[in-house]
């Protein structure tokens, strides 16, 4: 507005319109006058996003969005409505109502973990702030129609969070500014695979959101299987990375891990969880997987799942089991994008299928892989990045 020759509050009123009332195009700037609008129009994009589809699942508790980019990208975005619960006295719910968004960080992913759908369609590209923000602004606009309020953002959708750091942290200030979003920063969690530069240099900054590491392994040759960045950044490297940030934030730290029977799920999992975290200030999130095409894998079921939890918290770890959400809506990560990419070959499925069990039974023997990344892994945490 400045370089326009503009006072200053035609700024104001632009970032009142974008943020306060959601405007999704240019002519629903509606306090500027006729011409400055005109001019706002061909300078700037109000939105990122070109088109959404909304799938909706467990009778509408969950909302999936799959948001087409300007250049044909397709990422996602997952509402889950979280309803009042509990008596707190007359008229008082225990626990308010919450609203939780799930967003992406990057179109695909390139760290391969083979239970992802996501990790399956391979890295795309680092997405812009502007397109991080924007999801949550979609799904700010379809609640605001409803009377309610965005309550929580989760960095838990496609792609790597802490390999597009800039980026992310730039969402979380606009996200956490009362001038825009006005999100408290205990109401964001960013979750990551185990780049730990990246969980560093979080540490470094302070806290800024709640930290959730995606572990699914205590031990390293299943994790070198599971999630493919512990060959660079072994369980020992990342779980020191997190107590840091624990320590130095005083905020604990979640750790994510996706139950998969028969693979991670056995008492001896359990054990070595426990071992590994005990006296942490850190928390177990259980999530049963959602199956996805190219595995062989199936979910453990509730009772292993309860058993295991019961082990991790005899062990002395807190532990919670997640309930799974919008299975009826593809809603693991990346799987309505994957089908729009259209369906693997039978062959090509059997291959990765092969391949998968071939690498986790020599893991669960206890054989490390020794085998270097995959390329695209290479490429996005090798020397010349700055992570
Ligand atoms: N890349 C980051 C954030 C996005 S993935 C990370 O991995 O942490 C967010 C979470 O979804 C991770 O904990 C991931 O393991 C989990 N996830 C991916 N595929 C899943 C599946 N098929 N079933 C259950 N959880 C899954
Ligand atoms: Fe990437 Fe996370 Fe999926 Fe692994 S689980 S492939 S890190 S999005």
């Amino acid at each position: 507005m400045a370089a326009e020759g503009q006072p200053a509050y035609r700024a104001q009123q632009i970032r009142d319109a974008v943020w306060r009332r959601n405007a999704a195009a240019e002519d629903e700037l509606r306090t500027l006058p006729g011409p400055l609008r005109a001019r706002v129009a061909e300078t700037f994009r109000v939105d990122t996003i070109a088109a959404d589809e909304v799938k909706v699942a467990d009778g509408g508790l969950t909302e999936k969005t799959l948001h087409l980019l300007s250049d044909g990208a397709l990422i996602e975005s997952v509402l889950m409505h979280y309803p009042a619960r509990g008596y707190g006295g007359p008229g008082r719910p225990l626990h308010r109502e919450r609203h939780t968004l799930c967003i992406s960080s990057q179109a695909g992913c390139a760290v391969g973990c083979p239970f992802c759908a996501t990790g399956e369609l391979g890295f795309g590209r680092d997405l812009e702030t502007a397109e991080i923000v924007d999801q949550v602004r979609h799904a700010a606009r379809r609640l605001s129609a409803s009377g309610s309020r965005l309550t929580n953002v989760v960095f838990m959708g496609m792609g790597e969070p802490l390999l597009n750091l800039d980026r992310v942290l730039e969402a979380v200030a606009i996200l956490a500014d009362p001038r825009m979003f006005g999100l408290g920063a205990r109401h964001v969690v960013v979750s990551t695979s185990g780049v730990v530069p990246g969980i560093r240099r979080l540490t470094a900054l302070g806290p800024q959101f709640t930290l959730a590491v995606s572990l699914h392994a205590a031990r390293d040759p299943l994790r070198d299987v599971l999630v493919p960045l512990n060959r660079r950044w072994p369980v020992a490297e990342v779980v020191a990375a997190a107590r840091d940030h624990a320590r130095v934030t005083g905020r604990r730290v979640s750790y994510e891990y996706v139950m998969i029977s028969g693979v991670n799920d056995t008492s001896v999992d359990a054990e070595a969880l426990a071992m590994l975290l005990r006296g942490d200030l850190a928390h177990v999130n259980l999530i049963p997987m959602n199956p996805v095409a190219h595995t062989p894998w199936q979910a453990s079921s509730p009772e292993r799942v309860a058993e295991f939890a019961a082990l991790v918290r005899k062990g002395g770890v807190g532990v919670t089991i997640r309930a799974n959400r919008g299975q009826d809506a593809g809603a693991a990560c990346g799987q309505l994008a994957a089908d729009r990419a259209g369906q693997p070959t039978a062959s090509v499925v059997a291959r990765r299928r092969e391949a998968i069990v071939r690498e986790s039974e020599a893991a669960l023997r206890g054989d490390r892989n020794t085998q270097s990344l995959p390329a695209e892994l290479a490429a996005a945490v090798g020397p010349g990045r700055r992570l």
